[in-house]
């Protein structure tokens, strides 16, 4: 194994029933690396994203996160969420909690922090995103956008090694997916270790350092984003970026 990987997935399998969802996935994530997950739906990217965080068992194959397999239960799978972020389509915020209480709720149960510090700490990470001014609205009376922005502060809170996002501007009006992605940019400047399913292509070509092409459960390309869209080795990622692009 690298020394700098902090994910780990070899010859990963999964399957629902029948279905084989995953088939013999390798891949690796580096320290500091942005990789884009891109694909049809239905190709597993989503699966994909659950089994780094263990909300979905595999059947064989291995997954390393930062060198160590992926806990099976109980405080060592609580750290390993809490390590890995995820950002989901969803924002998944607790309605009747304030944004404040949103972020630091999490930070005082699996953390173990004084309200105090954690409230401290969410108020620093909801300015990072540009809304310590709305710490103590509910939710419903955020825009899209700016409730998908606490999602990914709360998941900051954690301190993650990695965040995962699956497809965190899927379910925004256009003019707001914007400002989500320019979080997102700003944390890959900084360094974070991140994957990211998305369709939105220009920052796949901006932000990533690879982009990781799924199809029928298989990853069919792995490659720079400049190989891959200029280049497309393979028929179905043709076909693929045919339609989207
Ligand atoms: P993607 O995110 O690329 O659209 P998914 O990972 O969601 O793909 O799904 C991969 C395949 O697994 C699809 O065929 C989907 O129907 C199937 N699938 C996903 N979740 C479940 C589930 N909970 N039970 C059964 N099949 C599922
Ligand atoms: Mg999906």
């Amino acid at each position: 194994m690298a020394v700098d990987s902090l994910i780990e997935l070899r010859g990963v399998n999964k399957y629902y029933g029948q279905s084989h969802v995953l088939q013999d996935i390798d891949l690796t994530v580096s320290r500091g690396e942005v990789v884009v997950v891109i694909g049809p739906s239905g190709s597993g990217k989503s699966t994909l994203c659950r089994t780094v965080n263990r909300l979905e068992t595999i059947e064989s194959g291995r997954i390393l996160i930062d060198g160590r397999p992926l806990p099976e239960e109980g405080r060592g799978l609580a750290r390993l969420r809490a390590e890995v972020g995820m950002v989901f389509q969803s924002f998944n915020l607790f309605a009747h909690r304030t944004v404040l209480a949103n972020v630091s709720l999490a930070q005082i149960k699996v953390r173990g922090r004084k309200k105090e510090d954690a409230d401290r700490r969410s108020l620093r990470l909801l300015d990072r995103v540009g809304l310590a001014s709305q710490a103590d609205k509910l939710p419903a009376q955020l825009s899209g956008g700016q409730q998908q922005r606490v999602a990914i502060a709360r998941a900051l809170a954690m301190d993650p090694k990695v965040m995962l996002f699956d497809e965190p501007t899927s379910a925004l009006d256009p003019e707001m997916i914007n400002e989500v992605l320019e979080v997102m940019r700003q944390l890959a400047r900084e360094g974070m270790t991140m994957v990211v399913v998305t369709h939105e292509m220009g920052f796949a070509r901006s932000a990533a350092n690879r982009v990781v092409f799924m199809a029928d459960g298989r990853i069919v390309e792995d490659r720079t984003p400049d190989d891959f869209f200029t280049a497309p080795e393979s028929e179905r990622a043709r076909d693929f970026l045919s339609k989207i692009l």
